[in-house]
């Protein structure tokens, strides 16, 4: 763990010595989530602490991982055979009896929070608070799509609801709980049967998942957890005319690589995403510094949701006082691996190549500077600490760019006008986010911005199930517009014909 304290974060913490509470510098202004200092958590410390003291030698999924391995053309056909008879049968079942394992799949999850925060942070690097919301969410998603499922057979009453017969389900590792939940029991509840396939770097918490799931009573065959020994077996499982949907939360790059595979692919994607909030004059500053810190840094940026842009309206892009304040918060984040209980950002899952390497490394843009400098902190690669660059321009590289990683970058507009032309010029539309407390500026941001999940006065990331369903615009969706946690979801897993009409 990194201790980067800058002078001023200093003088804040002096009030907090004096009255004799000399830990957590200058928390005030982080996203503090942390055992020691989440006081939500402070009745089951103990809890907390000896799960994250398991992180870093866990071994939590590797046999069902080794087990997963599918090897051969054949083998694969097999499973996919067996999940497709599976699918016929489980669509064949009263509803009420999907709906009670999809509930205890719920509760089952629950009830495995310690183990699945466990392999979230061992392998993934996600720290505890991170991990722990991730169960809340994929528990949501349980209960949500079972009562979806009971909803659906009502409403389509008298009219047809064909269920694909399989789903392949390809979740990135950023959120290797949450998301694999989430399509796996959105498939499952619409009535159809599911391959899933882990993220490579998320292997071990998608096994973990499965495991789970069929204790609750899902058939084992109906969720085929599968992992691929090589990228042929991929692309046989994507071709499979079986295969009726394919639900992939990634890069809008592996998208465009499965079409190429199958043009006429019935995927449903959210791919990618280049999150702007905005803050006006009118803005509650404070609120805004720790919602854009937690927005940006949170699982070290490695969210789709991610705000890696923040646009400072008029006169929030003169003030000193708001620039000190980001810049001492994004300095107070304890930067460490997860199973340092203080550590508030952990590591990217892999050394950064690529954009993100560029981001961290390459050269700035023109007019652009590092408030912040981010920098490498230990020999894995993999540490980073967060860096702010300021004075990004309209339409430069970084404005347009997802680096998927702990930047972020500070442009400064005259008008919200302006400030929402510059969101919209970016080709990604997932999520946007504005702080301000002016009804007129709000409507207008509301009105105008592109974007599929907007927050007002709050972060960008962390959508909240049934409340907040999430899914993008433009380039950061594929499909048929479906939102994840939300009321029309199921209907993207199968084909609805009207009831006919009494002629
Ligand atoms: N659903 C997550 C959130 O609201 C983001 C998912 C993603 O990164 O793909 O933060």
């Amino acid at each position: 763990t990194q201790n980067r304290q800058t002078e001023s974060a200093d003088e804040i913490l002096e009030p907090l010595r004096a009255a004799g509470q000399t830990e957590s510098p200058a928390r005030g202004l982080s996203f503090a989530n942390t055992p020691d200092s989440d006081p939500s958590l402070m009745h089951n410390l103990e809890w907390a602490r000896e799960i994250i003291g398991r992180f870093e030698h866990s071994d939590l999924g590797k046999q069902g991982l080794a087990d997963a391995k599918v090897n051969t053309e054949e083998e694969l056909e097999e499973i996919m055979a067996r999940a497709s008879a599976a699918g016929r049968e489980w669509v064949a079942r009263p509803i009420e009896e999907r709906v009670e394992i999809l509930h205890n799949v719920g509760l089952a999850l629950a009830k495995h929070r310690g183990e699945l925060i466990e392999v979230a942070g061992s392998e993934a690097g996600k720290t505890f608070d991170q991990g722990d919301v991730e169960v809340s969410e994929a528990v949501d998603f349980s209960h949500y799509y079972a009562e979806s499922a009971l909803k659906m057979v009502q409403e389509t009453e008298g009219a047809k609801f064909t269920p694909t017969n399989l789903t392949v389900v390809t979740p990135p590792w950023n959120f290797p709980l949450a998301i694999p939940a989430g399509g796996v029991l959105a498939a499952l509840s619409a009535g159809s049967a599911v391959v899933f396939k882990p993220a490579a770097a998320a292997a071990r918490c998608g096994a973990v998942l499965a495991e789970i799931m069929w204790e609750a009573g899902v058939p084992r065959d109906l969720l085929a957890f599968v992992s691929l020994g090589e990228r042929a077996l991929g692309k046989q499982l994507l071709t499979d005319q079986r295969v009726g949907r394919v639900v992939l939360t990634g890069g809008s790059e592996t998208a465009d690589l499965f079409r190429s595979w199958r043009s006429d692919l019935p995927l449903l994607a959210e791919t990618s995403g280049k999150n702007a909030i905005v803050v006006t004059p009118s803005a509650d500053l404070d609120l805004a510094v720790k919602d854009v810190v937690y927005s940006a840094f949170g699982h070290a940026g490695q969210k789709c949701s991610a705000a890696s842009l923040v646009i400072l309206v008029g006169s929030v892009g003169t003030s000193a006082r708001f620039a000190r304040q980001l810049v001492d918060a994004v300095n107070s984040l304890q930067v460490g691996y997860p199973w340092d209980p203080t550590s508030e950002m952990g590591p990217v899952i892999a050394p950064p190549t690529g954009k993100l390497k560029e981001g961290l490394t390459g050269k700035l843009g023109e007019g652009e500077r590092w408030i912040v400098k981010p920098e490498q902190l230990d020999d894995s690669g993999k540490l980073w600490s967060p860096g702010v660059r300021s004075g990004v321009q309209p339409g430069s590289a970084y404005h347009l760019t997802e680096y998927f990683g702990p930047i972020l970058g500070v442009m400064r507009a005259e008008t919200l006008e302006q400030a929402v032309e510059w969101v919209n010029q970016v080709d990604y539309g997932l999520t946007s986010g504005i702080h301000s407390l002016d009804a007129e500026e709000i409507n207008y941001w509301i009105d105008n911005v592109h974007a599929g999940n907007l927050y007002i006065n709050r972060g960008t990331t962390g959508a909240i199930v049934q409340r907040q369903p999430f899914g993008g615009w433009k380039r950061s969706a594929v499909g048929n517009g479906a939102k994840a946690g939300g009321p029309n979801y199921l209907y993207a897993f199968g084909n609805w014909a009207p009831a006919p009409t009494e002629a």
